[in-house]
């Protein structure tokens, strides 16, 4: 943003980010978080691949806020039909048909594999879970949940009680949730050498807690196709067909969370593209409008959308598939096809960010792995090598600090970076985060 004649002086401006910050924290309470300690960045507006707050500083965007940027910020066709919608219908209850969810669905379901037709809405990617989950139950007539240790599913009821990694918290409703130990080559818990023996093992740990568990009593295997926010842990070759497989043998329903890595994030429309494997239940969000309204929903296979034909699925709120979320979808799916934006992603991944980052794993010891496609890569770092020590969480704070003095919003879990830009990104601008990257981590200790 440049700041032009008959604008606001730039002290006015600062002063509107002073009010912003001083307005948020006197009222707003924030998820995630102890209130005392934030200091949230003040944001005023975006295009692209940028965003700046009100005095014009401007930052490079490569979280996608919460991986969820895939389009870009304020795509204007994205906006344009929003303001549209809204001034025709606004609100619509679910129970209504109207043209844009339709339109939306048929999108959707148009990149699902063959056999799953129909897609249930949601507000997000946790309800989505908790959703399919329970069509999973009903359709099985069974309880227990299986789902990996290192995964993120939501932060509702049963998501949340799915979700492994550190975020997990007792929740007095949870019942029949069985976490197991999913493949993550780096850090096996199976001592396998190679990806191969990693998903033969993790495979062989599953078929135990199947048979330990009883098949008879799962309901549902819930997986992350490429767990996100738990490390960006790409699936070894024969991981995702092996747990097809041992789903279809025991009459398992097979759930693939696509929250984070579907719609373009890969590089492909959905991250399981790239695998041999079919889910019967797919959920989504994020990506799928890019977070412009919220959105999600469960795509679902044909024979289980048959089981509510003549029964009721006791779910939904009152928002599901508002309106204004489904105008948001078809414009930005529409404008993903034809700008090439999933295709960007897969060239850019491959040609530009792959490279850069292994060239910075070459060039830095505190880099232990670096793994990912299209725009969702992890730079996982170490304190040592060998071991492979995580660092800390000083100075991962450091690093995240020192990265937004650069003017990169940066996006960091436990001891990783994640390089997570949206799909829109160009060469030029991978090169300039990795200039701050390069700089960070060669700074001394
Ligand atoms: N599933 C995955 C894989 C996610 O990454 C997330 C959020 O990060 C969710 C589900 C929850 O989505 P939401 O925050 O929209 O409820």
């Amino acid at each position: 943003m440049t700041l032009t004649e008959g604008t606001p002086q730039a002290s006015e401006h600062a002063d509107l980010d002073d009010l912003t910050y001083q307005l948020d924290r006197a009222h707003v309470f924030h998820s995630w978080s102890a209130q005392a300690a934030l200091h949230p960045l003040v944001l005023a507006g975006g295009s692209g691949c940028r965003v700046h707050d009100h005095a014009g500083r401007s930052y490079l965007d490569f979280s996608s806020q919460l991986v969820n940027l895939n389009i870009g910020h304020q795509h204007p066709k994205v906006v344009a039909a929003i303001v549209e919608q809204a001034q025709t219908l606004a609100t619509v209850a679910p129970q209504h048909a109207v043209r844009a969810r339709g339109e939306a669905a048929k999108r959707i379901t148009a990149r699902a594999p063959d056999g799953l037709n129909k897609v249930f809405f949601t507000n997000g990617g946790a309800d989505a879970n908790e959703n399919a989950i329970r069509m999973a139950r009903l359709h099985t007539g069974r309880d227990k949940v299986l789902s990996t240790y290192r995964s993120y599913h939501g932060n509702t009821g049963a998501a949340v009680v799915a979700t492994g990694d550190w975020r997990r918290i007792p929740n007095q409703y949870a019942r029949a949730h069985v976490h197991f130990f999913g493949p993550y080559l780096y850090r096996s818990e199976f001592w396998s050498a190679t990806a191969e023996q990693e998903s033969e093992r993790a495979l062989h740990h599953l078929r135990r807690v199947i048979e330990a568990e009883g098949p008879s009593s799962i309901a549902a295997i819930l997986l992350e196709t490429i767990p996100g926010t738990a490390g960006i842990l790409m699936p070894p070759p024969g991981y995702l067909a092996g747990v097809r497989e041992l789903a279809s043998k025991h009459g398992i329903v097979l759930i693939l969370d696509e929250v984070m890595a579907g719609f373009g994030r890969t590089g492909d429309w959905f991250a399981f593209d790239a695998y041999d494997v079919v889910p019967d239940l797919i959920t989504f969000a994020k990506g799928v409008n890019s977070g412009y309204v919220p959105a999600g929903g469960v795509i679902i296979a044909d024979h289980i959308a048959a089981d509510f034909d003549d029964t009721v699925f006791p779910g939904g709120l009152t928002y599901s598939g508002h309106p204004l979320a489904m105008a948001a979808i078809v414009a930005a799916l529409d404008a993903m096809e034809e700008e090439g934006i999933v295709e960007n992603a897969a060239t850019v991944g491959r040609d530009h960010i792959g490279p850069a980052l292994a060239g910075l794993a070459e060039k830095h010891e505190i880099v232990g792995e670096v793994r990912g496609t299209g725009v969702f890569w992890a730079l996982e770092l170490v304190a040592d090598r060998e071991t492979r020590e995580p660092v800390s969480g000083a100075v991962m704070a450091r690093v995240k600090s020192e990265l937004l003095a650069r003017n990169l919003l940066a996006f960091t879990a436990d001891n990783r970076i994640h390089v997570v830009p949206p799909c829109i990104v160009t060469p030029a601008e991978v090169a300039e985060a990795v200039a701050a990257y390069d700089e960070v981590l060669g700074l001394p200790d």
